[in-house]
């Protein structure tokens, strides 16, 4: 069985032969690899900064994005069956009997830091043919969604954000009157920087919750980022046209920020306008070598006099799975094509350096095991 590894103390990243996984426990589900995509996170592993191997093994099988059908099911499994395609949830939970964050189900939220993710730390990823999982983690997709249902974890990241905001702006209720209606978001500006996935599926989400919605990236247009935003009825403007201010003139005023940017400068620059009530909320993780001023005097009197709230967020609980998928489904009926065209290319296992060891540009790039998608 073939897999794409990273060695760190060796500072080697290959394809390995790997034995079949053969028992199914009784609440195990034996998945065949479909789809596993690519993003910074794996990049950043593969320059090993980052990512912890399994205790005993010195290398890390990459891959945390991923998409499989069902092959075997163990005997207690209930609501999984030979067939089903499967999205597994990335973190599991620590086993510190303290952590009330993992002990109720919320191991997005871990207190202890001793938490594990498939693919980054200490357990091995889904970039391989076959794995065996505990059926819980396991999220069924319906097959009308085959072709972009490796959305899901990049979708999972914008879903857990924004159900922080609703929770969050509570306190502002006449503005964000009921959550639960139709298009919560109506009459609200919402700016979302960057247009890499994470970036593109946060704007759908937004337009979808009827927010005015101003995507804000490097990438001149035209350009398939533009395109996508144009798509959804949001506007796209492209960071080498015009400036910060320029573009906050444009927007009027900056009620949300999402940020998905992974360009800690230009958040901060943003984050120093961001309007009275603002809620911003940082969803990439910059590297930590980039080294910056920032007048940190006029930042921390806007937080307080403007009643600002800024929030970081990493990863995504158990239900925001079934969440992400059921609004992927919205999203492919709305904007089909749109939705397609996240998906920049598929690539076949062998070809994992290019990948890997450079942005290959566009969207969202997929490795996949499936050979009537290779
Ligand atoms: C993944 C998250 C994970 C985070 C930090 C991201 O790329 O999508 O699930 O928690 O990296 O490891």
């Amino acid at each position: 069985m073939k897999a794409i590894a990273v060695f760190p103390g060796r500072k080697e990243i290959k394809l390995i032969e790997q034995p079949e996984p053969l028992t199914v426990g009784p609440t195990e589900v034996k998945i065949k690899i479909l789809d596993v995509g690519v993003c910074g996170t794996d990049r950043h592993i593969c320059t090993f900064a980052f990512g912890t191997p399994p205790p005993g093994s010195d290398y890390l099988i990459l891959g945390h994005e991923a998409l499989g059908e069902v092959i075997e099911v163990g005997k207690d499994v209930q609501h999984l069956a030979v067939g089903d395609l499967v999205v597994p949830i990335v973190r599991r939970p620590c086993s510190d009997p303290g952590c009330r964050a993992c002990r109720a189900g919320r191991q997005d939220f871990c207190f202890t830091g001793t938490y594990t993710e498939r693919g980054i730390a200490g357990l091995h990823g889904y970039m391989t043919e076959m794995v065996i999982d505990d059926a819980r983690y396991l999220n069924p997709v319906p097959p009308e969604l085959r072709s972009v249902a490796i959305l899901t974890e990049p979708l999972t990241i914008a879903e857990k954000a924004f159900a922080q905001m609703w929770q969050i702006q509570q306190r502002l209720p006449w503005l964000h009157a009921d959550a639960r209606a139709s298009e919560p978001g109506r009459g609200i500006k919402a700016v979302v920087l960057g247009a890499g996935p994470i970036g593109l599926l946060g704007a759908m989400f937004l337009v979808a919750a009827g927010f005015e919605t101003y995507v804000y990236s490097r990438s001149p247009a035209p350009n398939s980022k533009a395109a996508v935003v144009e798509a959804i009825g949001a506007t796209y403007i492209s960071s080498t046209t015009t400036t910060i201010q320029e573009f906050a003139e444009i927007v009027g005023t900056f009620e949300l920020v999402y940020e998905a940017l992974d360009a800690a400068p230009l958040s901060i620059e943003v984050l120093q306008l961001l309007g009275r009530n603002g809620i911003f909320i940082f969803t990439s993780v910059p590297d930590q070598r980039d080294v910056f001023g920032i007048d940190a005097a006029q930042a921390l009197h806007n937080v307080a006099m403007k009643n600002q709230i800024i929030v970081g967020t990493v990863n995504a609980g158990p239900a925001t799975f079934p969440a992400a998928i059921a609004h992927l489904s919205t999203f492919q009926q709305r904007w089909p094509d749109a939705l397609q065209m996240l998906i920049t290319a598929r690539y076949p296992i062998e070809r994992y350096n290019d990948l890997l060891l450079s942005n290959a540009g566009g969207i969202k790039n997929v490795l996949t095991f499936d050979a009537a998608y290779a």
